[in-house]
């Protein structure tokens, strides 16, 4: 009857919360052993540069290596590490382990960049800069081969001082990417004001470029603005032949996705790079 099923559905809600509550506390507490014990791994996207048809560049991107579920991807916990501060220790351990990895890869001959990417969180902290510059140092790593990665939408929310200590890392050499371009709330007028150095198309973009003539004449305007402002531009979440085909012929300067390659592990990026990103042949398409 209509009491009895009520009663239920209500225990059940309340179960179901109770499951949720708890999971997020447990998650919690894991999450932050995590960080004590370094169960992170980092993996590394090539991005391949058009022009010279090298693996010029590789974004750093995290996993947990959790004891008992195996690998969790990003999804699963940044935004858990972001809201209990979690991040920015995390976020230091990310930036430490990618400029070491940078640097052994310099000195194996191969001089790739790494972006990694950073929280609004991570940048907006006092120490940031400061943290920025004793990692270079210590891993002696040059921060022209350094990116980090930054969302539009995060930046916006205090832009003023989000430029700020943007400056401050440019002044140090570091280059800046907006990461997920368009898929922000943000106005165009920003873009002139942020100290960036590269813009990277965000994958609904790329996903529709050659299924969509309205979605194809965005990209073209995104890519047309980003040679007016000397910025250069990545393709995200390539997928496709036919999509690779058409965003080099529109002169996309880097291509990232799958199409290229999943992330890697560090010494496969490594292999991937010496034997010139010879999963595809890209020479036959350039
Ligand atoms: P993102 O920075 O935009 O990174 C690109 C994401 O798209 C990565 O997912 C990558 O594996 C995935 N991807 C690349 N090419 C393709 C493709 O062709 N097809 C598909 N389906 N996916 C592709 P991932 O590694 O799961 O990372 C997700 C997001 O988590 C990242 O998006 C970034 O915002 C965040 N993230 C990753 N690592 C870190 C980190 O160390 N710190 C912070 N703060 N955020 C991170
Ligand atoms: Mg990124
Ligand atoms: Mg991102
Ligand atoms: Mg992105």
């Amino acid at each position: 009857d209509a009491k009895s099923s009520g009663k239920s559905q209500c225990k059940l809600y309340e179960s179901t919360m109770a499951i949720e509550v708890k999971s997020r506390t447990l998650l919690e507490v894991e999450l932050k052993k995590a960080v004590d014990e370094e169960q992170f791994l980092l993996y590394y996207q090539p991005l391949l540069d058009y022009k010279s048809g090298r693996i010029t560049k590789a974004e750093a991107l995290i996993r947990w290596d959790h004891p008992q579920y195996g690998l969790i991807p990003p999804s699963e916990f940044i935004n858990i590490a972001e809201e209990d501060g979690l991040i920015i220790s995390m976020g230091e351990w990310v930036l430490r382990t990618a400029c070491e990895q940078c640097k052994t890869w310099h000195d194996n001959g191969c001089p790739l960049s790494v972006s990694v990417n950073i929280s609004a969180i991570q940048l907006q902290n006092d120490f940031f800069a400061e943290s920025v510059r004793n990692i270079l140092n210590t891993t002696g790593l040059d921060p022209k081969y350094l990116e980090l990665e930054v969302t539009e939408s995060e930046l916006i929310k205090r832009i003023d001082e989000n430029i700020d200590k943007l400056k401050e890392l440019r002044d140090m050499g570091v280059r800046i990417a907006l990461d997920d371009f368009g898929t922000g709330y943000s106005s165009l007028s920003y873009l002139y004001m942020l100290p960036i150095s590269d813009l990277k198309i965000d994958k609904s973009f790329i996903d529709e470029v050659c299924s969509d003539r309205r979605i194809e004449a965005i990209i073209d305007g995104i890519i047309l603005l980003s040679k007016g402002l000397d910025l250069d531009v990545t393709a995200e979440g390539v997928e496709k032949e036919e999509q690779f085909k058409l965003l080099a012929d529109k002169g996309c300067d880097r291509i990232q996705g799958y199409y290229i390659s999943r992330p890697l592990e560090a010494s496969r990026l490594e292999e991937f790079y010496t034997s010139g990103g010879a999963v595809n042949d890209f020479s036959m398409v350039l």
